[in-house]
């Protein structure tokens, strides 16, 4: 059996990355990696669910003991995903969605040169604001942080495989599963389909 695909998707928050993904998630066949994370939990976010909320004690133990695929620092918080689930859901061939930013994003590259590395973008800049204004889980003074990391981490996007705009839903959707139906017919992916027409399998 083939392996699945490690998909990693990145986008500044307040892109809809969120939305996107669950949309994604109702097609079926990818598994979504639940990140841990030293931040507190947003209400409404379920321990398990959205996040593994921890220590920072636990993380930096779970870092120590080879436990994360990948980790990094953002806004002041840990934020990584852990290693077991990904790989074992790899190899029973499914495809794996890593929701994680820039950082994490290019160690995942680095580690597993197979990834693809998708990045989501906001029509403009000023959406992204408007956007984290309009949620309000947020305050004012966290909303400009992000909106400042928000331009560095777009500034990053030229180094990812693929660039979705996130403007109508259905769109950025739909050219995501596009996106993962062209990879997954790449030459390189399909040596084991090309062997099997030659007879050589
Ligand atoms: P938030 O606090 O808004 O949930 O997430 C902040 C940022 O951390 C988002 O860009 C999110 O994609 C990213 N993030 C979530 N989980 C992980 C992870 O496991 N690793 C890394 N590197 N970033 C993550």
């Amino acid at each position: 059996m083939s392996k699945g695909l490690l998909i990693v998707v990145s986008a500044p928050s307040g892109c809809g990355k969120g939305t996107v993904l669950a949309e994604v998630m109702k097609e079926g066949g990818f598994f979504y990696s639940v990140s841990a994370t030293t931040r507190s939990p947003r209400q409404g976010e379920k321990d398990g669910e959205n996040y593994f909320f921890i220590t920072r004690e636990r993380f930096e133990e779970l870092i120590g003991s080879g436990g994360m695929l990948e980790y990094a620092e953002y806004c002041g918080n840990y934020y990584g995903t852990p290693l077991e689930a990904v790989e074992k859901k790899l190899n029973e061939g499914m495809d794996v969605i890593l929701e994680i930013e820039v950082q994490g994003a290019m160690k995942v590259k680095e580690k597993c040169p197979d990834a693809v590395l998708v990045f989501i973008l906001p029509p403009a800049l000023e959406t992204l604001r408007h956007r984290l204004e309009k949620r309000g889980t947020e305050s004012g003074q966290v909303i400009e942080k992000r909106v400042s990391e928000a331009y560095g981490e777009i500034s990053k996007a030229y180094s990812y495989d693929y660039v979705i705009v996130n403007d109508a839903l259905e769109d950025a959707v739909s050219d995501f599963l596009n996106v993962i139906k062209a990879e997954k017919m790449t030459a390189k992916r399909s040596g084991e389909l090309i062997d099997k027409v030659l007879g050589r399998i």
